[in-house]
């Protein structure tokens, strides 16, 4: 689903990531660990074709993303990537009905009813005519997947999305994303946080823009654990 191959990035000579390769399947949860500055938000983001590698190549459903044109990858990540920060970047001046709507209004036609099914999915249907402020943090990231999730992407990209949560609201995020993962969807989440990698199938880890350990494929994966 996802097929990063050596991916290069640098900054005016600086190097974020320096040959990055590995795979994510269908219906896989990877996780994505490192300190700070090793490049997990660099690398995000070209998953997500919010930038472009240097060198290498980024594919997302059998389409290179890494070759696409600006216009293009926005299109593209439009109706197949989902993304969640860590900020939640809700707009402050609408419901969280309307934030989700919005989602769907770049991507096609807004649906009252769809949105509002995408919020009873994190459980805050009875929350949907509530701001932004009157929403505690962790109901304001649960209206940021249901903005994610709103037109069906097959893959969903999360940077450091409990980064600012409690740890029962970590807990609910991270439920929410185990069910999206056991819908069939693809799910990348970045963290520093060793108790959010033990939520998904298998975790890589970068240093100074390199792997250092993981397990490029769940099959691996099955063969040293087992
Ligand atoms: P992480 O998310 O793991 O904390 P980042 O991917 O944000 O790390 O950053 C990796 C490195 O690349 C850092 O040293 C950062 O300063 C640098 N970097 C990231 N984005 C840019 C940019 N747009 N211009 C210059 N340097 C950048
Ligand atoms: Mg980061």
């Amino acid at each position: 689903m996802i097929d990063v191959e050596n991916v290069v990035k640098r900054y005016n000579g600086f190097t974020a990531l320096n040959g990055v390769t590995f795979q994510v399947g269908e219906a896989e949860w990877l996780t994505i660990m490192g300190p700070s500055g090793s490049g997990k938000t660099t690398l995000l983001n070209l998953i997500a074709g919010l930038d472009t590698p240097t060198s290498g190549k980024v594919a997302v459903c059998n389409e290179i993303i890494s070759e696409m044109s600006h216009d293009e990858r926005a299109k593209f990540r439009r109706e197949n990537i989902g993304i969640v920060f860590q900020q939640f970047h809700l707009i402050p001046y609408l419901t969280a009905l309307e934030n989700v709507m919005l989602a769907q209004y770049i991507h096609s036609m807004p649906d009252r009813n769809e949105a509002l099914d995408a919020l009873r999915l994190v459980g805050l249907e009875s929350k949907a005519e509530n701001y932004p402020f009157q929403l505690s943090g962790g109901e304001q990231q649960r209206v940021a997947i249901a903005r994610a999730i709103i037109n069906d992407p097959a893959v969903i990209l999360a940077d450091e999305p409990t980064g600012n949560l409690d740890e029962e609201n970590e807990r609910i995020v991270l439920e929410i994303f185990e069910r999206l993962k056991n819908e069939g969807k693809t799910v990348v989440v970045v963290t520093h946080n060793p108790e959010v990698a033990e939520f998904g199938d298998r975790t890589i880890k970068i240093h100074h823009g390199e792997i250092v350990s993981g397990n490029n494929s769940r099959l691996t994966h099955f063969l040293q654990t087992d």
